[in-house]
């Protein structure tokens, strides 16, 4: 007797009852916890845009959780989130089976984008809620991500005037066609034809004149602006060269939470590193004890500013995390201005060779302050040639060397170097899971505001990653 090997399957079976999308989302999925998490969110700013005339809208909740579940599985463009909505199972339960289209969903996140962003703070607080979000040490950290603009229309004011003159010439050329073919058909059909279907290419070549001049209109000489995204400035990436980027900043908690998130146009971190402490310490209501962050952001102004704070800085300058590096090599110049030691009492330097330099006054280079010592007995030194080439040696330190160097002292330390190691598995993996596990290397949005809040939906899809995981880990303990 042979026995059935399989399961009855029939593709035309009917079922009796139909099915609810519902059973078919596992207890401890992420959809549910979105679903969780939006439905205690205050839409209502949302809400209060819509008219109650005409057709009835999608609930801007749904569009919402289909949004969040789609940036935490890396599928943020409409179209495959409104497929998605007909075909997975998970967003047919955000979605309640209702299938909002691409354009709906594209123009939702348009133009709700800053009411997103300040839902960033309403998961934290969730998260907070839950035990996590632990406060106090805060890891920071940049990273390039590419702007929706391609490089090849970032321009100069020449190159636009340029551009511009090519596309006039394209216009006219094509304005000859048209004429020509005109005249042609005339004369075969006669002069019914209506003239004014411009062709396609015609209609994109005016298009793109009038966006040109414009731009003319506002650049100014010897500033780069892109076409596209015309607040995207040229920055380097780590990869991929020069082009139109944002620099993506975090600050996240000891626990992997992303307490803050904004992007800038500046190619340089050091600006951004008190913004995302006030960020971090306003989004949480609470204090940052301690800051960690890579050499790029290791500046006088920053130390200052941290010191002030009362803030504990772990953060390297240039030099030191270069030195690091260098730990080993030779090629250390035993005449540094780092290797003369301060003595405090008198207000002067000790050489390698165990000379003084004394002070000698204050010299200002624009915005910079600095303290200057001259050596009192460089002549008579037998090391003189490998320390300067002048009389005497001169060096000039910042008025706010001790406090740098209070840091620096600091990362020497066992405990120092401990913290600041805790970096590379604290803040470089968030990045990492937006850019690689996600693939986020190039945002959707245009322009710095949309920008800044899309990097918010991100960070806040990373943050609501964690709850879930979380809220498994609770329910297993
Ligand atoms: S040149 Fe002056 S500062 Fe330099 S090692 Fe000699 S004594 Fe010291």
């Amino acid at each position: 007797m042979s026995m059935d090997k399989f399961k009855p399957y029939d593709i035309n079976e009917i079922y009796l009852l139909p099915p609810s999308v519902n059973e078919f989302i596992p207890e401890d999925h992420l959809a549910r916890v979105i679903s969780e998490i939006v439905e205690q969110i205050n839409t209502s700013e949302i809400e209060s845009k819509y008219s109650k005339l005409g057709q009835k809208s999608y609930h801007p909740k749904l569009i919402l959780k289909t949004l969040f579940y789609g940036y935490c599985i890396g599928v943020r463009s409409g179209r495959k989130i409104a497929t998605k909505c007909e075909t997975d199972t998970a967003f047919m339960y955000l979605a309640t089976m209702q299938r909002p289209d691409f354009r709906t969903i594209n123009d939702f996140r348009k133009d709700n984008i800053k009411q997103i962003e300040s839902y960033f703070i309403d998961v934290l607080h969730i998260g907070k809620d839950l035990g996590l979000v632990k406060m106090g040490y805060i890891y920071i950290d940049g990273t390039k991500m590419r702007a929706n603009a391609s490089a090849k229309r970032t321009k100069d004011k020449e190159g636009y005037e340029k551009w511009l003159k090519r596309i006039e010439e394209d216009i006219e050329k094509i304005m000859k066609e048209v004429e020509q073919t005109d005249e042609q058909e005339d004369e075969l059909y006669g002069e019914n034809n209506r003239g004014d279907e411009l062709p396609k290419e015609l209609q994109k070549k005016e298009a793109l004149r009038e966006k040109i001049k414009h731009v003319l209109q506002e650049i100014k000489s010897e500033e780069k602006v892109n076409l596209t995204d015309k607040e995207a400035k040229n920055i380097k990436g780590k990869t991929g060269g020069i082009r139109p980027n944002y620099n993506c900043h975090a600050g996240v908690t000891s626990d992997g939470m992303i307490v803050s998130a904004h992007v800038s146009t500046k190619a340089s971190d050091c600006g951004e590193l008190i913004k995302t402490i006030e960020q971090s310490e306003a989004n949480t209501e609470e204090q940052v004890t301690d800051a960690i962050a890579d050499a790029g952001y290791g500046t006088y102004d920053n130390y200052e500013d941290l010191e002030q704070r009362g803030i504990t800085a772990y953060i390297p300058s240039q030099k030191f995390a270069k030195e690091q590096k260098q730990k080993h090599k030779a090629d250390k110049n035993p005449y540094d201005k780092d290797e003369f030691n301060y003595d405090k009492d008198t207000n002067e330097y000790i050489c390698p060779e165990g000379k003084r330099l004394t002070y000698q006054g204050i010299s200002m280079e624009r915005t910079w302050k600095y303290r200057v010592y001259k050596g009192i007995d460089c002549v008579n030194c037998k090391m003189k040639h490998a320390c300067t080439k002048g009389k005497s040696r001169k060096i000039r330190i910042e008025v706010r060397e001790e406090i740098k160097q209070k840091v620096l002292d600091r990362l020497k330390t066992v405990k120092g170097k401990k913290i600041y190691n805790k970096r590379s598995y604290k803040i470089e993996p968030v990045f990492g899971h937006l850019k690689f596990n996600l693939k986020y290397q190039m945002f959707h949005l245009r322009g710095k505001e949309k920008v800044n809040g899309e990097f918010s939906l991100m960070c806040m899809a990373k943050n609501i990653f964690s709850i879930h995981k979380h809220k498994i880990e609770l329910k297993r303990a």
